[in-house]
Formats: structure tokens, C-alpha cells, sequence
């Protein structure tokens, strides 16, 4: 069909709430089968059954991305389901600031756990799917969501930000290795994106920044972010749109 992304096999983490949940939908909604990975079965239900009552194509893989087995598992599935992946969307991340005195260690953890070892795990489960796609001649695209906290220096962010900056820089680094083969790595940094995001901000502080940030200025939607992951893949096969900041144009 002339759908920008018809033939492409998605796999997208963190699909069950904000930028990951609009980006599945924006990627089914342009042709792609779109495999939907995040613990909250229920949630990845719904937005399954959104996508296929408009004639979308989507699967749901209930997924702890911080268990690699759990993640190989997921990537047995997509592939079995809709054939080899060429298209994958590394989302899934929190945001646990905390003032370093405090020494929420479990906090640490938890989004070293995540933001990196998550990031990593599914970059192994499906690497071998995007360089097998672009050796048969099709795109292959290895998107992350990384964050304009990586490259900034924000009080209280220090793990967070980190885990930030190590995204940012690892899309950099497989561009070495991946683009040769031509799979295409991209960092899509965003601002201030109303999500489920700030709910789970634990430092009440930064919560109510966020918070008044939200009120003053008109902040991003998880579809302007969606939009720019579709943009990214949709673009010419020898074009690698390698990073995107994209940010509230009130944001500073
Ligand atoms: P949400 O909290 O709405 O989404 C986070 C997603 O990650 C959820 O689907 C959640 O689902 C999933 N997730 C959490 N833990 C796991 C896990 N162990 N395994 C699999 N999935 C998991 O926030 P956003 O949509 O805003 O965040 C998405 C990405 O965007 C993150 O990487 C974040 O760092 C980044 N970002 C967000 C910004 C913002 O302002 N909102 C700004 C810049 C970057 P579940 O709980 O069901 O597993």
C-alpha cells in the first residue's frame, strides 16, 4: 500500500503510557505492524484494541524490560508474529530525582536499571533482526528516547541525567558500528512532555516544578513526539536523522 511505513515490523518499549503509547499508535496509524512491550498488560490491551478498531495492525507483549530472558522471550514473539523486526523504538524510562544527600540508592538502581540496562537489553534482543532487515535491502531503524536532561546540568537530576547522557552518547556510538550496515541510529531528546511521567517524579520539589511548568506554558503531547519517531523512520533509507531535540517552544 502507499502507507509511509507498510512493511515495517515495529516493536516499541514503554508502549503503555505516554510517548511510547502515541508512538505505537502513530506508527500503526502509518502502516507498520507494531508490537507493544510494557508490564501493564491492561494498558497495552487498550491501545491494542484502539489500533486495530482503525484498521491497524498490533500485538501486545507484556514485557519487563529490565529482564533480558523476558525481553528475548518478547522478541521470539514479535518475530514469530509479524516476521523480522525493523523497526524498534527503545522507550521505556523513568525519571526518580532525589537530592544525592539522600542517598536513594534503590532510586539509582532503579533507573540504572532501566534507562541503561533496559536500553540494552533491548538493543541485544533485536539487533540481529535490523541488520538482517537492511542486509535484505529494507530500512532498519534503532530509535531511542533519550531526554534534553542529558546534555543539560539540572539540580538533583544527577542519576537520571546520566542515564540520559549514557543514551544519548550510546546512539552516537552504534553509529559507528550500525551505520556501515546501513541500520539507521537515532536519539530523539524531548523537553517537557505531558505524561504519566510526572507522577512518578519522587522528589516533590522537582514534581512541582514540573507541575507549575505544565500550568505556565503550553508543554509537548506525547503525539508531537510520536510524530518526530515517525519522521525519523519514514525519511529516505540513506538519510539518518541521528538526533532530534525537540522541545515546548516556551521551554528554555
Ligand atoms: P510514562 O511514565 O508515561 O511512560 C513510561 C513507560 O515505560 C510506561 O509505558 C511504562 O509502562 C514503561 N516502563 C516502566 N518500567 C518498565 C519496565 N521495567 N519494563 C518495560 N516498560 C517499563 O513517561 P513518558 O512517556 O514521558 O516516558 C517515556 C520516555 O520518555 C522515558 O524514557 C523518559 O525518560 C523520556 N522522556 C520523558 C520526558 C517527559 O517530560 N515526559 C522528557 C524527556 C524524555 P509500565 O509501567 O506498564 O511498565
Amino acid at each position: 500500500t502507499g502507507s509511509p511505513l507498510s512493511g515495517r515490523v515495529a516493536v516499541v518499549t514503554g508502549a503503555s503510557s505516554g510517548i511510547g503509547e502515541a508512538t505505537a499508535e502513530r506508527l500503526a496509524a502509518l502502516g507498520a505492524s507494531v508490537a507493544l512491550l510494557a508490564r501493564r498488560a491492561d494498558r497495552l490491551d487498550a491501545a491494542v484494541a484502539r489500533i486495530t478498531d482503525r484498521g491497524g495492525t498490533a500485538v501486545a507483549v507484556p514485557t519487563d524490560v529490565t529482564d533480558r530472558n523476558a525481553v528475548d522471550r518478547a522478541a521470539a514473539v514479535v518475530r514469530e508474529r509479524y516476521g523480522t523486526v525493523n523497526l524498534v523504538h527503545a522507550n521505556a524510562g523513568v525519571q526518580l530525582v532525589s537530592a544525592v544527600h539522600d542517598l536513594a540508592v534503590a532510586d539509582w538502581d532503579a533507573q540504572i536499571d532501566l534507562n541503561i540496562r533496559g536500553v540494552m537489553y533491548t538493543v541485544q534482543a533485536f539487533v540481529r533482526d535490523l541488520e538482517t532487515a537492511a542486509t535484505a535491502g529494507g530500512p532498519a531503524d534503532l530509535i531511542f528516547t533519550s531526554s534534553i536532561a542529558g546534555s543539560r546540568v539540572l539540580e538533583r537530576y544527577q542519576v537520571y541525567a546520566g542515564t540520559k547522557a549514557y543514551v544519548s552518547h550510546l546512539a552516537r556510538q552504534l553509529r559507528t558500528e550500525l551505520g556501515p550496515a546501513r541500520v539507521r541510529v537515532s536519539a530523539v531528546e524531548p523537553g517537557m512532555v505531558d505524561t504519566e511521567f510526572t507522577d512518578h517524579v519522587a522528589d516533590a520539589d522537582v514534581a512541582r516544578l514540573r507541575a507549575d511548568l505544565v500550568k505556565r506554558i503550553e508543554v509537548l503531547q506525547a503525539e508531537d513526539v510520536a510524530e518526530a519517531v515517525a519522521f525519523v523512520a519514514s525519511v529516505p533509507r540513506h538519510v539518518n536523522v541521528a538526533a532530534v531535540t525537540i522541545l515546548p517552544t516556551e521551554q528554555v
